[in-house]
């Protein structure tokens, strides 16, 4: 049992408060726990939030190097309003974790102030950030102080051309310097999130997991998957993750860390008999769509039920014109009912989402 489950439905809080409380429109009394479950049986717990598109880096597998359109101010959710919707999914939907991301989320100016309002909801999720970095010196402290759980950060390689190569701007020592803020501020274990591409970095895995072994920092590698906007993603190019694991097994030997991975799209692997971990995510050549529990609320309010969907549901305009936070609710739930079995990259008819990755919420 998860979430709202746990909570009685006489719970003293009803939705009348919540809709109070975060400035929507007064709701009928809280109704039994809904889930947001799919046709094919998976119940989403983790919320991905983008809370901007907007980006300081132009990492080539992301964004384009200029001509991406931002999104204009009005269509983007208020801070009231993105609260108010991580209210109704934790409260009335269940939902158990929520990590915040863009876009790159330390340009919300409000961040600190959302991560404390988000903390402190009365079905208080787990609170997680992904980042680039960049700022994060001077944010990590009022971040943790504000209630965030954990951080990752993304960071490919280590040498300094290559970053700019890769991101298009000068700032590795930024991220250097918001990784170590940000285990000084006790968002530890700090996770390190690296993709890998053909060319550029590839030969980076082992020198990358040294580096966060000598940190205590805990790396995860991702397979780079088709959401760029240039759509210039091949299949054959892509670095592997059984690739990886030959690469990094080289110098260490790895060992299944877990049974079973649960919902955990990570593949965790024991290093050298220790017990620090490095994580393979090899979301194209070994999906892990079947235990997928993730939903996704997009910049401007579009709830998309996979990283790949080519189909949005709005709760902006709905929240705007007036939907209780039960309307809310059941349409986010009509937003879940389709998601599809799996993402079918490997599907001859696949078809790329118009929107890229720094839109869609990492
Ligand atoms: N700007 C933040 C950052 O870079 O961490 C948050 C947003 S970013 C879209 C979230 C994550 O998605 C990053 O770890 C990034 O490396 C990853 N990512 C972006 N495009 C990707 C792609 N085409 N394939 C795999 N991972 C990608
Ligand atoms: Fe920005 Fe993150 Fe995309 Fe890089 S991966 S361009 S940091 S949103």
């Amino acid at each position: 049992m998860r979430g709202l489950a746990e909570r009685s439905d006489t719970d003293s809080r009803s939705m009348t408060d919540a809709g109070g409380t975060y400035g929507g429109p007064m709701s009928a009394p809280r109704t039994p726990a809904l889930r947001l479950t799919d046709k094919h049986g998976r119940t989403a717990y983790d919320l991905r939030v983008s809370l901007t598109d907007k980006c300081n880096l132009r990492c080539t597998y992301c964004m384009p190097a200029e001509g991406l359109e931002w999104l204009a101010k009005p269509e983007l959710l208020s801070d009231d309003e993105i609260v108010r919707l991580v209210a109704v999914g934790t409260e009335i939907l269940g939902i158990t974790d929520v990590r915040l991301t863009g876009g790159e989320p330390l340009l919300r100016p409000s961040l600190v102030d959302i991560v404390g309002r988000i903390s402190a909801l009365p079905a208080r999720p787990a609170v997680s950030l992904t980042t680039n970095g960049i700022g994060l010196a001077r944010l990590a402290k009022p971040l943790a102080a504000a209630g965030l759980d954990r951080i990752n950060v993304s960071l490919d390689t280590l040498q300094r051309d290559r970053f700019v190569a890769l991101t298009r701007r000068d700032r590795i020592d930024d991220v250097f310097d918001g990784l170590q803020a940000a285990a000084a501020a006790g968002l530890s274990p700090v996770k390190v999130n690296s993709v890998l591409m053909r060319g550029v970095n590839d030969d980076e895995a082992a020198d990358l997991l040294e580096f966060c072994l000598e940190h205590d920092y805990a790396l995860r590698f991702i397979e780079q998957m088709p959401l760029d906007p240039m759509h210039g993603w091949n299949r054959d190019m892509m670095v592997t993750g059984s690739e990886i694991f030959d690469q990094v097994s080289t110098k260490h030997v790895l060992t299944a860390a877990k049974a079973d991975r649960g919902s955990s799209p990570a593949n965790l692997w024991r290093i050298d008999n220790t017990e620090a971990t490095v994580g393979i995510i090899a979301s194209v050549s070994a999906p892990f769509c079947g235990a997928c529990d993730r939903t996704r609320l997009t910049a401007d309010g579009q709830i998309r039920n996979c990283l790949f969907a080519r189909e949005e549901s709005d709760l902006r305009d709905a929240m705007r014109a007036g939907a209780t936070d039960e309307e809310l609710a059941h349409r986010w739930i009509a937003a879940t009912v389709t998601k599809a079995a799996g993402h079918g990259i490997d599907d001859p008819t696949f078809l790329q989402p118009q929107r890229p990755m720094s839109a869609i919420g990492g």
